[in-house]
């Protein structure tokens, strides 16, 4: 019943024109739904669309000339399919293991590549889809709260011009048991009632409105309804959003109709996720798990349907860097 009344409050808040809009949305008119279609072609280096037809590669891919920049290209070009020796077809199978959250050695005897490259590609790919979950944007009723992960080193020794600073833990265990420390990751999430969701690595230690600002400022759409525990930081994000705050105390369980429900299991899945599946993450690449969770267990549509809207955006997405060392990135991105 909760969600009802929710959905009914929100109604009674639009103006006459909103709600004849959601009336017809709900009747399945004019629906909006993620498009499946390939971007149209454009310069793989200026973006522009004044391209023409150039002939073909080597390979027999069709080539572009960019009437801007003057340089030539084809659809592959800085994009993950680049210079690969596999084909798209292999490509596909691998992320269709990683939409079934498989581990490197099962992907990669799956898709008959080394452990290695398959470590490489699953990087690749979440970087590539970095752009696609920058651009998702919250709405209706929006749940928010930070979660924390030991700040963690796994893999980092092995480079020789790595020194940790400081003696290396656990995986998942926290140096100090009280409070929040600045050993702790702090990944701020949120999720809507729709199951949209997004989480970014800000800081260390306990956020600041500030480090809040990082995720939600263009992430969450004006005028929406903003849940969130008694954190005063939220008033401030709220106020600058333009959003309805409804701040619920820790362990009072709902509001009216609202609750954190949502965000609270999205953190346990999360967690699950990174300290069960992969036993823990080095928080060099926890932005990228923080992605694959999203896109795995939240994003809307079916398993068939999202692997599809993934694999068409990384194809197509070019990529800005001339090389793209995977294992060369900050150990901690913040
Ligand atoms: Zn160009």
């Amino acid at each position: 019943m909760t969600e009802l009344n929710t959905l009914f409050q929100l109604f009674n808040n639009l103006s006459e024109s909103e709600k004849k809009a959601f009336l017809r949305k709900v009747k399945g008119e004019n629906p909006t739904t993620q498009s499946k279609s390939r971007t149209t072609c454009n310069c793989a280096y200026c973006k522009s669309l004044h391209i023409v037809k150039f002939g073909k590669s080597d390979k027999g891919e069709q080539r572009y000339l960019c009437k801007d920049c003057n340089k030539t290209f084809t659809a592959k070009t800085n994009t993950i399919l680049y210079k690969s020796p596999y084909s798209e077809k292999v490509w596909r199978k691998y992320i269709n293991c990683m939409m079934q959250g498989m581990s490197i050695r099962k992907s990669a005897k799956e898709c008959g590549i080394n452990a290695d490259t398959a470590f490489k590609w699953r990087h690749k790919i979440l970087d590539s889809l970095q752009s696609m979950h920058d651009e998702v944007k919250l709405d209706g009723v929006v749940e928010a709260d930070e979660t924390f992960f030991a700040l963690s080193f796994k893999g980092n020794h092995k480079k020789s011009n790595f020194s940790l600073p400081r003696e290396s833990h656990h995986r998942g265990k926290c140096t100090h048991t009280r409070g929040i420390s600045s050993e702790q990751v702090c990944v701020p999430c949120a999720i809507n009632l729709n199951g949209l969701s997004k989480s970014v690595i800000t800081n260390l230690g306990k956020p600041t409105v500030k480090d809040l600002r990082k995720v939600f400022s263009r992430s969450i759409v004006e005028s929406s309804v903003l849940v969130t525990d008694r954190n005063s930081a939220y008033n401030k994000i709220a106020s600058e959003h333009n959003l309805q705050l409804v701040q619920i105390k820790s362990g009072k369980g709902s509001k009216g109709t609202f609750n954190i429900a949502k965000i609270n299991s999205y953190h346990s899945i999360l967690k699950m996720f990174i300290i069960y599946n992969f036993r823990g993450v080095a928080t060099k690449y926890l932005n990228n798990y923080l992605i694959w969770n999203n896109i795995k267990n939240y994003s809307l549509g079916s398993v068939e349907d999202k692997e599809q809207i993934f694999a068409d955006f990384v194809f197509t997405n070019r990529f800005s860097e001339k090389s793209h060392d995977v294992s060369k990135r900050v150990a901690v991105p913040v």
